[in-house]
């Protein structure tokens, strides 16, 4: 088990790796009749509801994995840079211990002492 980002998130859609996602988000700004556009500028990505996400310009947001760009299924935007904490790894390890979901949660900044601690306070 991990913290979600596209393959899970659009797994139903067929999303198995970088490739096939960033077809199925072409396919779905076709839909909806939206331009696709890359954004070079890097993106910070965070945990939200045990789901890596970044948060895109329109306010809406994409999904995100180490190694991937994030789309956003809202504009078509595509976000080329996202960085990811150095210590993604341990960062995961301590929200998976949570047993809801919804309080899987980190941002930008927070260490894994404050996870660690987080996660005593929750008796977990
Ligand atoms: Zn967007």
């Amino acid at each position: 088990m991990k913290i979600d980002g596209p393959l899970e998130g659009h797994g139903h859609a067929g999303v198995v790796d970088v490739s096939t996602y960033r077809e199925i988000h072409r396919r779905a700004m076709t839909d909806k009749q939206t331009t696709v556009f890359e954004v070079d500028q890097a993106r910070a990505a965070y945990v939200n509801h045990s789901r890596w996400v970044v948060d895109c310009d329109c306010h809406g947001a994409g999904l995100a994995r180490v190694g991937y760009p994030s789309c956003c299924f809202d504009c078509g935007r595509v976000y080329l840079r996202v960085d990811f904490p150095s210590d993604v790894g341990e960062i995961e390890a301590l929200l998976l211990r949570r047993r809801d979901p919804e309080t899987r949660n980190w941002i930008v900044g927070q260490t894994v002492a404050d996870l660690s601690a987080e996660n005593s306070e929750k008796g977990v």
